[in-house]
């Protein structure tokens, strides 16, 4: 990962004590963290040592308070001159500091000259600047805690999401809206808050606010029903279709009048409903529609078929924070593989990855490396027109190949295993399309 690194000193003469000042710096675009250090002369370096005593206590001479304000002007945090060090990102910062995106513009290092030495000081003020990247993330969109029916607090669903090798988790309880600041900060995983909304005519996920809509959640009309996606789209919380076949839980309403993002076509383990809504989704990207898929597990408990990223989504984020992992399932440059430790896929087209779309005038190659195959899964690319290609892995590992779009349209791969000998192939990994545009 790259990183900027702004240096500079800052002299206080003695006649600024009890005074406040900032100093601004400039974030340029695509920064994911914040990194401020600052070090200066705390105790002046004049101790009369006196032989025989244990302790010589010198009077802290320099005192310079730490404070930021972000380019909104509002204040990122302050922090006395207690800490030396802060960080602050989307999904984490220091105590004292808010956690919110490093946006582009001038943002200010507040100076609190609390005490200064007659002689002035010197503070030498440090801030890297992480740069955001491109990387594969893991994560579940589709989990409920004890807010509804589920068993785990929010800690417990954190800290199991983590040990199963997951970097992201929404959680999503029915009809209950869980802010952002009642989800506790565990490192390593970023929480998403969400809600399931679970209506007699059919099940949606909203991720990614505090609250998609002011209304009570029930309606009794699809007129009603989209006035509620509708408001929670315009506060931009990313909307999934739920397990649009599955019993009683199944979408009634016709979603495709409704505003949403991403359907999700892979719910828990792989069964007839997840199926019949991939072969839906295949009808829509035939009929010419881009429609992203996602993957949840929609856990519970464990039980022997359920567990946390099962399904898991792969996300390929500009950055661990969750405005990228949404924009990221949004645009579907995402796939599903059935497990945290399921293989894994890159796809590209000239620039294009999944979810984008190329040129097929300028771009016809569709390249495809997988990882974590096993010996005997089938490899095929999905057209509008067929299963274009199939590829038998003849060992466990990786394959690399290349697919060419002979006409335009879009072409999406699914691996196909047989998880237990003798069983019938079952999706291992379904990847988002990508879309080749006469
Ligand atoms: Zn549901
Ligand atoms: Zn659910």
């Amino acid at each position: 990962m790259m990183e900027k690194v702004i240096r500079f000193n800052l002299t206080i003469e003695p006649g600024q004590q009890g005074s406040y000042f900032t100093v601004p710096f400039e974030v340029p675009q695509g920064i994911e963290s914040l990194e401020l250090t600052y070090e200066y002369p705390r105790r002046l370096k004049r101790k009369e040592e006196q032989p025989g005593e244990i302790f010589t206590a010198t009077p802290e001479t320099n005192i310079v308070d730490l404070g930021l304000i972000a380019p909104d002007g509002r204040q990122v945090g302050a922090s006395g001159s207690e800490k030396t060090r802060i960080l602050v990102s989307e999904q984490y910062a220091t105590p004292g500091y808010g956690a919110r995106t490093v946006s582009a513009g001038r943002w200010q290092v507040i100076v609190g000259a609390y005490q200064v030495a007659p002689e002035g000081v010197e503070v030498l003020y440090e801030i890297t600047l992480k740069e955001k990247s491109l990387r594969l993330l893991k994560g579940d969109t589709h989990v409920h805690s004890i807010a509804s029916d589920g068993v785990h607090t929010f800690e417990e669903l954190a800290l199991k999401a983590k040990a199963n090798g997951l970097d992201f988790l929404a959680v999503t309880d029915h009809n209950v809206f869980l802010p952002a600041a009642s989800i506790p900060y565990v490192p390593g995983i970023t929480m998403i808050p969400g809600v399931e909304w679970t209506h007699y005519q059919g099940h949606a996920n909203f991720l990614g606010i505090d609250a998609p809509y002011d209304e009570p959640f029930f309606t009794n009309s699809v007129e009603e029903a989209r006035s509620r996606f509708t408001c929670a789209h315009e506060r931009c919380a990313l909307i999934t279709i739920n397990h649009p076949f599955e019993g009683n839980s199944r979408f009634l309403f016709d979603f495709r009048q409704l505003p949403f993002d991403c359907l999700e076509v892979w719910n828990g383990p792989m069964r007839e409903s997840n199926l019949k809504a991939v072969g839906l989704w295949q009808q829509m990207l035939s009929s010419g529609m881009r429609v992203a898929i996602t993957g949840g597990s929609d856990y519970h408990r464990d039980t022997p078929f359920i567990f946390l990223g099962g399904p898991t989504m792969g996300v390929y984020a500009l950055s661990a924070g969750m405005s990228d992992i949404l924009s990221a399932l949004r645009k579907g440059h995402s796939y599903i593989t059935f497990a945290p430790d399921g293989p894994s896929i890159e796809m590209r087209a000239g620039e294009g990855i999944m979810g984008d779309q190329v040129d097929w005038q300028e771009e016809k190659e569709l390249r495809v490396r997988l990882q974590g195959l096993q010996a005997g899964d089938v490899v095929l690319v999905v057209t509008a027109q067929e299963n274009a290609a199939v590829f038998t892995a003849t060992s466990e590992g990786e394959l690399d190949f290349a697919y060419e779009m002979r006409e335009p349209g879009f072409a999406r791969v699914e691996v196909l295993r047989a998880f237990l000998p003798g069983l019938p192939l079952l999706p291992a990994l379904m990847s988002n399309p990508i879309y080749f545009k006469a």
